[in-house]
């Protein structure tokens, strides 16, 4: 049984630098981790795995060159093989054509009974990606993940919402997104660490999967980054003066000034 995680690269930052004249992301001088919630997706996979050693956890990226050590940190974990779709022809891609880069790379590898990815990239934030490709794929999905159980075909998934869960049951081959709560990703071990330099990594540019060059890259993206910029800082802070009851009716008419009550 073959279960494959989507794993992106991205920076080590939520404040992630854009180019303003490329609208491409500025990766220069920044260190580069594996994105948190895809080490929860990789670390329920790698459970699976520890109950039962037929299960095979392969690993798939798309990225520049450099992404190849991040999925030596997933090898290090425990992966058993690893992906990467990495070719110009994939650049500038936005949701919609990195999803189809990674459905065809997914439809390659072939033969799995799930997918799991991470709910959202800290660089993008977009959560698009995990839902788009079990569209492409034109199979069910279940996003937000805390909690997963497998029965035969059925898995049984908690799906996380603002004020509780709610209990969803899913035959596979399906895609789920996972939050951090599903699970504390383990650590790579130093044996673990001087294996996956060992192993291979495949690297699959746009000539090896089955897809159209119309759907993959800057041209084809259906959405463009017009502009971007830093958000202004906000204002000093203000001390309220007086008695209790008169910062409380000030701070009353600055609220309902700034349309927040
Ligand atoms: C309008 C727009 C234009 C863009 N233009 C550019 C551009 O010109 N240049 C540029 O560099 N970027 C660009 N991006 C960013 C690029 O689209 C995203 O990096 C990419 O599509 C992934 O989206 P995300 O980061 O929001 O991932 P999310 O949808 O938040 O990711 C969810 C999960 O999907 C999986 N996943 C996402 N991306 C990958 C991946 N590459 N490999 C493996 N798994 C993955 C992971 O499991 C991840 O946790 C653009 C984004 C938008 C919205």
């Amino acid at each position: 049984m073959r279960i494959i995680v989507c794993a992106k690269q991205v920076p080590d930052t939520t404040e992630v630098r854009i180019d303003p004249v490329t609208g491409t992301l500025i990766r220069e001088g920044v260190p580069s981790i594996l994105n948190p919630d895809d080490a929860n997706a990789l670390e329920e996979a790698l459970k699976l795995k520890d109950n039962n050693p037929d299960i095979t956890v392969s690993v798939v990226t798309m990225g520049p060159p450099q992404a190849e050590i991040m999925l030596r940190e997933c090898l290090a974990m425990g992966a058993d093989e690893v992906y990467m779709i990495s070719d110009r022809a994939f650049g500038g891609s936005d949701t919609w054509a990195t999803s189809n880069a990674l459905a065809a790379a997914i439809r390659k590898i072939g033969d799995y009974k799930f997918i799991f990815a991470g709910r959202q990239a800290i660089d993008g934030d977009t959560a698009q990606v995990g839902p788009q490709i079990a569209e492409k794929l034109d199979i069910p999905q279940v996003t937000y993940v805390q909690d997963f159980s497998l029965d035969g075909d059925t898995v049984t998934v908690q799906r996380q919402l603002e004020d509780g869960y709610e209990v969803i049951k899913v035959k596979t081959p399906v895609m789920l997104t996972a939050v951090k709560e599903l699970n504390d990703p383990r650590y790579m071990s130093v044996d673990m660490i001087f294996d996956a330099f060992k192993k291979d990594v495949t690297i699959w540019t746009i000539d090896d999967l089955d897809i159209d060059s119309t759907v993959v890259g800057l041209k084809a993206s259906p959405t463009r980054v017009a502009r971007s910029f830093t958000p202004s800082p906000k204002g000093k802070g203000v001390m309220l003066e007086g008695t209790t009851q008169d910062k409380i009716e000030r701070l009353v008419v600055e609220l309902k000034h700034k349309h927040i009550i």
